[in-house]
C-alpha cells in the first residue's frame, strides 16, 4: 500500500520511534509545530477517525499518548486528530498529534 505511515511502521525509512507497542508506534513529526511534536500512529492502516470502529484500539492509542508524553518529559500537552482534508488531514493513516513543551 502506498501509505507513508505504513512504510514508516515497516521500517522503510529507519525512523526512530519514541516508543512502540503491539498497537502503535510513536515518532517525531518531521515538521514540528511545538518543541515536542510526536505522532501516535496505529500499526493497523485506518484512513481516518471516520473509518475507525474499534473502541479498544482507540483506548490503546490514548494510553499510548499518555505513555509517550511521559517518556518525552511532557506534563502538559495538546492532542489533535485532523479528520478529513478540509480539517487539514494530509496523511490518510489515522494519527494523533501530541504537542507540548518540556518544563
Ligand atoms: P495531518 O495534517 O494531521 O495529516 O498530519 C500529518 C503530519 O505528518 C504532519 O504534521 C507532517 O509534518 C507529518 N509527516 C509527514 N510525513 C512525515 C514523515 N515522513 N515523518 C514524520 N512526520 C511526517
Amino acid at each position: 500500500m502506498d501509505c507513508i505511515f505504513c512504510k514508516i511502521i515497516n521500517g522503510d525509512f529507519n525512523t526512530e520511534f519514541v516508543l512502540e507497542n503491539e498497537h502503535a508506534v510513536v515518532f517525531n513529526d518531521i515538521n514540528p509545530k511545538a518543541p515536542v511534536h510526536m505522532l501516535v500512529v496505529p500499526r493497523l492502516h485506518v484512513a481516518s477517525l471516520n473509518e475507525l470502529n474499534d473502541k479498544n484500539l482507540l483506548g490503546e492509542l490514548m494510553m499510548t499518548v499518555k505513555e509517550a508524553a511521559k517518556k518525552a518529559g511532557l506534563k502538559s500537552y495538546k492532542t489533535l486528530i485532523n479528520t478529513g482534508k478540509e480539517a487539514g488531514q494530509e496523511v490518510f493513516h489515522l494519527h494523533i498529534h501530541v504537542m507540548g513543551e518540556k518544563k
